[in-house]
């Protein structure tokens, strides 16, 4: 039976693991936190959203970027400190500006592919994740956002998503707790929403028992691989551990750009920090002044999802600042506003703040198949839409490895 270690614990990699075992493959998981789903796929904005599917790479981002560079509550914020790394992701991004609707045709295409499988997966091993399937809400407060999100649509309909107009009024009656003055919306009912820690914990533990061996707090620290497969070193309860498979794959978020140098690859993976708020619905009024129906604020750059009765998820912003975690006063600040201004009866007295990086590629497309080496694969780099995507990668890697 062929050995395949999987390196990172995150969605991407529990997934993976998962999806090789239902395959019959001898897995082995490495994760260096003490339990899976600890980095960015703890907190997330909880979409599973195909409607969310439009590629970053455009000059209007860039011109927002520009705009947006010295205001330190802006939802688009770059530190302008040069380095090589964030030097060559944007030259990168700058080059995928020409595939911005085929990227964005098959960014779709994936979402949509994703969800029959993690349903599937959910519904077969009984995973409770506090799944909604209540559609998405875009949101436009003018003209100009409204029908640049037409446009949109048009591209996610090349990728088989159907979503419709939205007059204001049409809105209230689709979410009627949410307040405020817009333009228009676009409500895309096949999306739903769902805690994505929750759902990575439940598969880890079928994953375990379909035979995956979860080896957790072990910081991986070297890679080889070779015509005699792969050798991965690792530390562990301090000390070193050296372990050899058939084939690895690469499932490390933010460090998978540095695993990908040391088997002679290059992923362009840049860390973009994100930041959550968890409100915590405490009273009867909050849950009732709460959403149910999942939102996207264009303009504001966020996102909001209901996970169970009592919380209330609101995610988003975009900071090009390396791999610093830091939890900023004044980029939570915005978060909490916002949920004050469009839901005036949730209390936002016991709110829980976050911050992950996305694990981006320049041209926001994964990177799934296989690297130069022999037995070397890589399913990574999902960036602001990985819980979407990762049960349709990870079945497109699962395959490839088998077949390998
Ligand atoms: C604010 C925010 C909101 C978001 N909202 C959404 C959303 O609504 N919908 C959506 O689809 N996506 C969303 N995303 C994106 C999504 O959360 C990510 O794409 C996804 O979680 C990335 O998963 P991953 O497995 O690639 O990375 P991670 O979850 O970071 O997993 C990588 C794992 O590798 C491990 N690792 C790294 N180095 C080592 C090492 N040396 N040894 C061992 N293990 C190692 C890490 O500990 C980590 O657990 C959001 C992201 C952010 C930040």
């Amino acid at each position: 039976m062929k050995s395949v270690a999987v390196i990172g614990g995150g969605i991407t990699g529990v997934t993976t693991a998962y999806a090789l075992a239902r395959r019959g493959l001898q897995v082995t998981l490495f994760e260096r936190h003490r339990y899976p789903a600890m980095e960015t796929s703890f907190a997330n904005g909880g979409q599973l959203s195909a409607s969310h599917a439009e590629a970053w790479n455009s000059w209007s981002t860039v011109g927002k970027g520009l705009k947006w560079m010295l205001r330190s509550d802006a939802p688009l914020l770059v530190n302008p400190r040069p380095g090589w790394h964030k030097l060559s992701w944007f030259a990168e991004f700058l080059a995928a500006i020409p595939r911005y609707e085929s990227n964005t045709i098959a960014s779709a295409r994936l979402a949509i592919a994703a969800r029959e499988h993690l349903f599937g997966w959910a519904h077969e091993e009984g995973i409770d994740f506090d799944q909604r399937h209540e559609g998405i809400l875009h949101v436009y407060r003018d003209k100009a956002g409204f029908e640049h999100a037409a446009r949109v649509t048009g591209l996610l309909a090349q990728g088989g998503l159907q979503r419709r107009a939205v007059t204001p009024a049409e809105m209230r009656t689709i979410e009627p707790t949410l307040e405020g003055r817009f333009y228009g919306g676009f409500y895309t009912e096949s999306d739903s929403t769902g805690d994505i820690h929750k759902f990575t914990l439940g598969l880890a533990q079928a994953a375990e028992e379909r035979g995956v061996e979860m080896v957790c707090g072990a910081d991986v620290h070297g890679l080889q691989a070779g015509e005699e497969g792969a050798r991965i070193a690792l530390l562990r309860d301090g000390g070193q551990e050296t372990r050899h498979f058939d084939a690895l794959v690469v499932c490390a978020g933010t460090a998978s750009r540095r695993f990908a140098a040391m088997l002679g690859d290059r992923v362009n993976v840049y860390p973009v920090k994100g930041y959550s708020i968890t409100v915590m619905l405490e009273d009867p009024a909050s849950r009732a002044g709460a959403p149910t129906v999942s939102l996207v604020d264009d303009a504001a750059k966020l996102v909001s999802s209901r996970l169970g009765a009592n919380r209330f998820r609101v995610a988003g912003t975009a900071e090009f600042n390396g791999f610093n975690r830091d939890i900023r006063a004044d980029r939570i600040a915005p978060l909490v506003h916002w949920v004050q201004q469009c839901f005036p009866g949730v209390g936002t007295r016991q709110v829980v703040p976050w911050a992950g990086l996305r694990p981006m590629m320049p041209d926001l497309m994964p990177r799934v198949g296989a690297g130069k080496r022999p037995g070397v694969f890589y399913n990574t780099g999902h960036g602001h839409l990985g819980w979407t995507m990762s049960a349709a990668t990870a079945e497109l890697i699962a395959s490839q490895v088998q077949a390998a």
